[in-house]
């Protein structure tokens, strides 16, 4: 059985993404350079610190902005797969929040060359006849 710390540890393990509610009103979205309002749901991609090499931050979206960046985008480069794999502070997002992002990725999928999720869903479906 693991202990708390080694879970701790799992969790801190680098993830590609991060989520949280914005804690200031500062971030400009990278993609839309407005700013992301306080309280309002942040996406961010991290992306190597030009300030601080090998320290990595997160370039912070709207989550609207952040998917039509992802649909900009080839097809190999790194998308969000699993949330909760890939979202590092999704565990903390309420519900609700969990959702819009959700619904996001479920409607970028429709529009998007991007099977793999759909390919799941099929295998689920399948499973369950
Ligand atoms: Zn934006």
């Amino acid at each position: 059985m693991a202990s708390d710390a080694e879970e701790d540890r799992q969790q801190e393990e680098e993830k590609p993404f991060a989520v949280e509610r914005a804690k200031t009103g500062r971030a400009k979205c990278k993609k839309c350079k407005c700013p992301i309002e306080k309280d309002q749901i942040r996406i961010g991609k991290f992306v190597t610190n030009f300030f601080s090499e090998g320290k990595l931050m997160p370039a912070w979206h709207h989550v609207t902005c952040l998917f039509d960046v992802f649909a900009k985008q080839r097809a190999t480069t790194k998308k969000i797969d699993d949330p909760a794999e890939d979202v590092k502070g999704w565990d903390q997002l309420s519900d609700d929040d969990r959702k819009v992002i959700l619904d996001k990725l479920v409607e970028f999928e429709k529009t998007c060359n991007y099977p793999k999720l759909i390919l799941r869903k099929r295998l689920i479906f399948s499973k369950s006849r």
